[in-house]
Formats: C-alpha cells, structure tokens, sequence
C-alpha cells in the first residue's frame, strides 16, 4: 500500500482523468475514479483480505477520503462484476458516498444481499442493467461488453465522454466454452476496435503467465477421469463459492462418473441461490443438502466445500480436524483443490493439507491433475485484446508494481504507443500523445474492527501485534496515602511464560516493583505517571532478562 501522498489536484475540468484509489498497487480493493467535465465516476469498490502478517484483519478496504470530500461531483458507481474484490466495500463506505450504484441482475443479486445484511438496502439506488447495455452517467455514456471470467456476468465498460474513449477491462479471460453464460463478444470489441479507443485499462493478475488460461469447459473429462480412479471412495472437492461455472462443470463430472453432488458450506448455497435466481445453473440436477449426504453411498457421492483458501471456519477446515457435524472423510479418500492459492494465504491452505495427509486422505490440486482454469487472461489473450482495441494509452491495473509494469511491457511490444502505470493515488491524464501522471491525492485503507471502519496504520493493529510476538503484562499497584506500596502489586502475563514459571516470574516482577516504588522520591510517589513508569520499567526488565521479549505493559495505579 502506498504511503500517503501530497494532494495537488491541478487539473482543469476538462480534463479526462483516471485515478485508482485502491487495486493499483496490489491485487484486491478494487477503487477507480475517472473525471471529466468536472464530474467524478466510480467503477468498482472492492475489499481485500489479510493474512498470516495480520493478526485479527479479515478485510481491508480503500480509503475514499478523496472522492468522499468531492461527492457531490460524484455521478455513479458502476461495477463491473461480483468479485469481493470489485464489490466488497460497498457495504461499509456506501454511507460515506451515498452515489446510485449500476450493476448487471446476477451481481445486483450479491450487491443487494450485502446492503441488507449491512441494514441499509433502503436507503441506496441499485439500478439494474442488462447485459450489453448502453446508458448514461452524468457526462459519461457507458457501454457493457460481455466478457469471461469464473463468475457470471463480466462486464468490460466502454467510457464514451468529451475527452475520448475509455476502455475499462474488468476481469477477463477468452473462454470460448465457458460453461455457463455467454462467450466474450469480439465483435464488439473489434467494433470498438475499429470506432477508435484512447485508452485502455486493463487486467494484469497473469501477465506473468505464458500462453493461454484455457477453458473451463478443459476441465469436465479431466474431473471426471479423476472422479473415477477414487471409485470405492468419498471424493471432496473445493472451490470458490463464486465460481459458478465451475459449480456446473464439477456436476457435469460427477453425472459422467456415476454420482450425485452435495453442496456444503453457507457460501455455497447463498451462491447457489443467487445463480438460479438469475437464471444460471437451472438445467444441471439439484444439488442435495449437507445433511442428506450422509444418506448417499460414499461411491455414489461428490462434496463440494467452501475454504479453498484455507479459511479455519469454512466447511473444508472443519472436515480437515473431523469436526464437521454432518461430514466425515476417511482414510482413501480424496481432497481436490480446484483453485488456485491467492498470494498470502499459502500458509493456511498448507495446514489443512497437511492434516488432511496425517490422517491418510489424498490430496489433489492443479499441480498433480488438470483440476484449474484461471479466470484471468494469460499473456496471448492480452496480446489478442491488444489487438482488438488498440488503444492509444495502455494503464495496467489490478496488480502488484511487478505486474503493472510487466503488462506495460507487454503493451508496448502490442504497439500501444504509451503505456502509463499508475499506483493508488496516481491522477493520469488520459490525452493522446501527452498520457502521464499529472498529480497525486492521498490514500490508505481500512479494515472493520469490531464492527467499525479503522486505518490500517492504526496504532491499534501495532499493539495487536505487538502483544502476538512478544506477549502482555498487566500490573496493578495499590498506594497509600505517603505514596509507599500497600501490599503486593497484583501481576497478570499473558503469552510470555508457562503455567509452571508463572510464580517464580511474578515474585521476581514484585520484588523489582517495590525497589522500583520504593526508590522513588517522595514528590515522584505522588505522581501516578511517574509512578507507573518506573513500574512498567521494572517489569519490563524481568521479562526482557529472563525471556528475551518485550511485552506490551499496561499498568493501574491506585491509591488508598
Ligand atoms: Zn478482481
Ligand atoms: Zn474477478
């Protein structure tokens, strides 16, 4: 995340502008801007998630301080589909913005679902779209181009305005056999293509990746091979919740290997439910419940299970450590990831796969059998869109520094005469032959801290840390009326030493904070500050001379 920046919003209002607030330094959190005419739009507004370096952060969200100050200059949020990534914060910053919000049916379903839980589905505009529509936004015209992806309804945004022609990517990948929905439209983006593109900004998580993500559709013989070599067995298997097509290419698997397939875990049904009530999915058998699952013969049985990404309460964590109420794997039975491992939660996946293993259960991911498509384009599908748009200015976005600047590579190889990378914060001036950063406005994140919104550099999260990696010690010392102890201070250590040193820790910590006390001067005594200082000192010292941490030390001073 980048550091906070200078404002020096020097632009004049005609000026076509693209600015991200969040997705251009890293992939997740999703928040771009663009201006024109002096009006601001928004296109997607996503979270993304902490990991093992965290402590206690789930989600982490941009901080739209910016557009917020300027919100009244702010005409819509479009979104191009329903990632976490591209939908996530809208729950929690919406009140902050209080902007109509545009989305297809099949993510005006997730978006809508999240406004309720947060309380607040009144109060917001949610306006529908179909698919390939056209429709305007204060002085922007906006066109849907149907895309691929690994989840329903991907939409590219065409951003027609005074200052040019915008192609927006979204997430994307060319699947001509995506399983459910429709397949990309080319002729579009050749009618684009040809209509003349000033800039396109585009998806960048596979730049990295040679060749092709191939097609869903690769996956169903590959599946159901595999489904057939564990034939006496329970076969597992996990994937993203919202990836729905993939939901239908495991059900065509199991129907050509002999067996039904049961749905486990709350996501997955939610997801489900979202797909029917759009349409998707209705022509593939029911999936059945959790509970009537134990009703099926083993052979005759396919489980899919959210926590791919190694969540500990998703249903694969608690099938993992046998503590699922209705699910129980077995030695011979299989496990297959059918994802891929998001950057930073290695670690988790590894765990579950490793307890899985130490009680006898195979474990299958796209590294041992074609079990994966990614949803994003590798290199020849980005070449291929090069070829279809042809932008004057190439901005990479949703990715890390290495990322945007490989895709700008890649750009200018497909002729792209500029190529601009942006970071979060980065005011980029979208003018043939003049593209480049023309300012800088401030940004940071979030994350939702017991039900409120908190900087992430909160000195909090540092605390919380803190205490993680070295412990905690609290220490109440009671004072009579000269300022000289009365009685023994009472001291609690939390994560420093085991129950079996705790005594002798605490007569040595005790002794030290009465030399401490007791060394004080009759005007420090009365200082509870000053007081506490020197106990905090004291206790620190044991702790630093005995276990070598430096513990976070609170300490209460009292007095008689
Ligand atoms: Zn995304
Ligand atoms: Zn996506």
């Amino acid at each position: 995340m980048s550091a906070k920046k200078k404002a020096d919003l020097n632009i004049d209002e005609d000026d076509f502008i693209f600015l991200p607030l969040g997705g251009s330094d890293e992939i997740g959190m999703n928040l771009n801007l663009y201006h024109y005419g002096g009006k601001w739009l928004m296109v997607d507004l996503g979270i993304s998630f902490g990991d093992d370096t965290m402590p206690g952060i789930d989600i982490i969200l941009p901080d739209p301080e910016f557009i917020e100050q300027r919100r009244h200059d702010l005409v819509g949020l479009v979104v191009t589909h329903g990632h976490e990534d591209h939908i996530g914060a809208i729950p929690y910053l919406w009140p902050k913005l209080r902007c109509p919000i545009y989305a297809t049916p099949f993510t005006a379903t997730l978006v809508r679902r999240k406004l309720a839980d947060e309380g607040i589905l009144e109060q917001v505009e949610l306006i529908e779209i179909d698919l390939s529509a056209n429709f305007v936004i204060g002085p922007f015209e906006i066109e849907l181009i149907t895309l691929t992806h690994s989840i329903p309804e991907p939409n590219a945004l065409v951003i027609r305005c005074g200052g040019g022609t915008v192609m927006h990517s979204g997430d994307w990948k060319f699947d001509p056999e995506p399983v459910i929905g429709e397949v990309s439209d080319i002729k579009a983006l050749r009618a684009l293509g040809d209509e003349g593109v000033l800039a396109m900004i585009g998806d960048s998580t596979n730049v990295l990746d040679p060749g092709r993500s191939g097609s869903e559709a690769s996956l169903t013989d590959s599946l159901a091979v595999l489904f057939r070599k564990y034939d006496k067995h329970r076969i597992a298997i996990t994937c993203f919740a919202s990836n729905v097509g993939r939901l239908a290419t495991i059900s065509a698997a199991a129907k050509a290997a002999g067996r039904n397939v049961a749905l486990v875990g709350r996501s997955l049904w939610k997801m489900y439910e979202a797909a029917l009530q759009n349409g998707y999915l209705r022509d593939i058998p029911e999936f059945v419940s959790e509970k009537d699952a134990g009703f099926i013969p083993r052979d005759k049985l396919v489980l899919i299970c959210t926590g791919s990404q190694g969540e500990p309460r998703a249903a694969l964590a608690r099938i993992a450590d046998n503590a699922h109420q209705e699910i129980v794997l077995e030695r011979g039975d299989v496990v297959i990831f059918s994802s891929r491992e998001i950057p930073g939660n290695e670690a988790a996946i590894g765990r579950i796969q490793s307890k899985l293993v130490s009680r006898g259960i195979e474990v299958v991911t796209e590294r041992e059998h074609h079990v994966h498509v990614s949803g994003h384009p590798a290199r020849e599908e980005l070449v291929e869109m090069y070829q279809y748009i042809r932008p004057k200015i190439a901005v990479p976005v949703h990715g890390t520094p290495r990322h945007l600047e490989a895709h700008a590579r890649l750009a200018r190889q497909c002729q792209v005469p500029e190529a601009v990378v942006p970071g979060n914060g980065s005011m980029i001036r979208l003018k043939e032959g003049a593209a480049e950063i023309v300012g800088w406005v401030p940004t940071g994140a979030f994350t939702m801290d017991g039900g409120r919104l908190r900087p992430l550099e909160s000195s909090v999260f540092g605390d919380r840390k803190k205490m993680l990696f070295n412990g905690a010690v609290s220490v109440t010392v009671l004072l009579e009326g000269k300022g000289h102890l009365h009685g023994d201070p009472v001291v609690t250590f939390n994560g420093i030493a085991d129950e079996g040193e705790i005594a002798a820790l605490s007569e040595t910590a005790k002794d030290l904070i009465w030399e401490a006390v007791e060394a004080l001067g009759k005007k420090a005594r009365g200082n509870d500050d000053e007081v506490g200082e020197a106990v905090r000192r004291a206790v620190r010292r044991v702790v630093k001379a005995e276990y070598g941490k430096r513990p976070v030390t609170t300490v209460h001073v009292l007095r008689v």
